[in-house]
């Protein structure tokens, strides 16, 4: 972490926090794992040693295998666009600080970015996506070199006066929160795990952190609906070219008749990359005017440029999404499979 967190930027960042009297946590829109776990993590931390009035705001909904993330406290401190616009905005307005986490820029909190962008108040950022705005925020702590935000906060609030490397001066509640984002990030130490990844787990559970009971929320608590969803969606859906694409289009009528709800379909993408000759794997789900897209890829090849060159998206070099609109990407959703099938040739011939 070295030349990211460094002593004036903590210094730097420490202050704003001491300036503050209202803090707002922002994350990205549809948030996951990662930015539900570190947003809660830091509107704790924030209440706890700093006694800040802290707060979470953001677009929409997460899924709700991630409610367990949350305590009392918590719930009455998130603002949600999609339920509530007007105290959304008015608490944003209202912050003296606001905190970007897990997302890159404004543009990723959706609904929020015009009001983001309106406001002066201090703001940081916090985040391990490629092409972080640092330009829009007085200090920054970003490196895509990192399995999650949760670990680029570990290792902020590690830094912190007052806290000097001690784990257990973190409150037990934040750690919790970032153990669960780093799990979902790096699919269960799957990917993306680093050095500093293991040194971060490894201090958590000395420090008390209940890993199986994290594991069981997050893993042993799914609805029928999705297993079966799975089954049907890799047995009848799934399509591999050879070119090394496997994608899965799914309707908005699929979603809807087998009661698919946010989030739960999480995991779906990483795997046809289990097979040998699948060097991406594309994911699309029918919302209403545009597809939802999820690009993973192996080493070698660019989910990152693939979702940005194609799909309105980005994200990290081997897991990224974006967005397909219709009518204007593609006249309508008929019409997905062929641009898929189009751009995936383009891809592959252009050799990534
Ligand atoms: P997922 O496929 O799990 O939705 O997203 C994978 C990664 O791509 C995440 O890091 C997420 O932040 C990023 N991502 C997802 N959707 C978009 C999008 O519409 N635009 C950009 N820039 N990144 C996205
Ligand atoms: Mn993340």
């Amino acid at each position: 972490m070295e030349g990211i967190i460094t002593p004036d930027r903590i210094r730097l960042f420490a202050e704003m926090i001491e300036r503050a009297d209202k803090i707002t946590v922002v994350t990205h829109t549809r948030p996951d794992g990662d930015a539900v776990g570190s947003a809660v993590a830091l509107s704790c931390f924030l209440r706890s040693v700093y006694g800040k009035d802290s707060a979470v705001a953001v677009a929409n909904a997460w899924s709700s295998s991630l409610d367990f993330i949350f305590d009392d406290e918590d719930r009455k401190s998130v603002y949600r666009y999609d339920i509530d616009k007007e105290k959304t905005e008015g608490r944003l307005e209202g912050s003296d600080f606001v905190i970007c986490i897990d997302c890159n820029g404004f543009d990723r909190t959706e609904t929020l970015q015009q009001v983001l962008e309106a406001s002066v108040v201090e703001k940081a950022l916090i985040d391990h996506h490629l092409n972080p705005h640092t330009e829009d925020f007085g200090v920054w702590f970003s490196t895509p070199g990192i399995s999650s935000a949760c670990e680029l906060l570990y290792w902020v609030l590690m830094a912190m006066p007052g806290i000097d490397g001690e784990t257990s001066r973190i409150p037990v509640h934040s750690l919790e929160a970032l153990m669960a984002g780093m799990t979902t990030d790096t699919n269960n130490f799957a990917n993306s795990v680093w050095p500093s990844t293991l040194m971060m787990s490894s201090q958590m559970l000395a420090a008390g952190v209940d890993r199986d009971r994290i594991l069981s929320e997050l893993y042993n608590r799914y609805r029928e609906n999705r297993l079966r969803m799975i089954g049907y969606a890799l047995y009848t859906k799934m399509v591999v070219m050879p070119e090394g694409l496997a994608y899965i289009i799914l309707s908005a009528d699929e979603l809807e008749s087998m009661d698919i709800m946010e989030g739960e379909l999480e995991g779906l993408v990483n795997m046809p990359l289990g097979m040998d000759k699948v060097r991406m794997s594309l994911l699309m789900k029918e919302d209403d005017g545009y597809f939802r897209v999820s690009v993973r890829s192996k080493a070698g090849t660019s989910a990152n440029r693939f979702a940005s060159a194609y799909f309105n998206g980005g994200g990290h070099e081997l897991a990224s999404g974006g967005r397909l609109y219709f009518p204007r990407d593609i006249a309508d959703s008929s019409m997905a499979e062929g641009y898929v099938r189009a751009k995936a040739e383009e891809f592959f011939r252009e050799g990534r």
